[in-house]
């Protein structure tokens, strides 16, 4: 059934998709962390910025502290600086992760909704099927009382022998599976003899009935 080769194929690709989504939610939750650490450092050089400008500017500072405090206030605006670079990268680098784990999830999102069709699909086929069993048999019920005890055994082995396929009619001069021509000259045999033979070919059983309709 094309089905449920296809629903093997969705549930490949699901499996395949989520390795995929497990890394980039990884990555994502990486480039989450890097960015935090990034904004936690630059609020405490901001903090440490402050403070030393306070103290800078209280007046109760001696010229060798405030060439020390000028140094570091030097020093905490470089760090800032690099601090702010490196936020642009984290941010455009989470983004990029946020990105492609939002296809991913969409991917994601499709495949299980072709699966629960495809699913679905199989599902309904399933029923039309045993409907089909069901009325099929039903109707082999009906059929079955119309044969004597004798024809019925006789079609049990044929149709076990056969696979099935136990009955051929007789239309024109060819039986209807074999198609060994009947030669002219046994049609007087078959036209008097019962409705239902064997066929002296393949050996099934042959309806004759009708055979001189055509
Ligand atoms: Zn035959």
């Amino acid at each position: 059934m094309p089905q449920t080769k296809k629903i093997n194929a969705v549930m490949a690709a699901q499996k395949k998709l989520s390795g995929e989504l497990s890394k980039l939610v990884g990555l994502r939750k990486d480039a989450e962390m890097d960015l935090e650490e990034n904004e936690a450092n630059h609020q405490k050089y901001l903090n440490m910025t402050a403070e030393v400008q306070e103290r800078y500017a209280s007046g109760t500072v001696g010229y060798r502290e405030l060439a020390d405090l000028e140094s570091q206030l030097t020093y905490f605006a470089k760090r800032i600086e690099k601090l702010e670079f490196q936020h642009n990268e984290l941010l455009a680098r989470a983004e990029k992760v946020r990105g492609a784990e939002a296809n991913a999830r969409a991917l994601d999102k499709r495949l299980r909704e072709e699966g629960r069709a495809l699913v679905d699909s199989l599902k309904e086929q399933a029923t039309a099927i045993e409907q089909e069993i069901g009325a099929l048999t039903k109707e082999r019920e009906e059929v079955v009382t119309y044969l004597s005890e004798k024809n019925l055994a006789w079609y049990a082995e044929a149709s076990k022998r056969f696979q099935g396929l136990a009955v051929e009619t007789l239309r024109g001069s060819q039986p209807s599976v074999c198609r060994v021509t009947v030669p002219a000259s046994s049609f007087g045999d078959i036209r008097r003899g019962p409705d239902i033979v064997e066929c002296p070919y393949c050996h099934r059983i042959l309806v004759t009935d009708g055979m001189f309709d055509l």
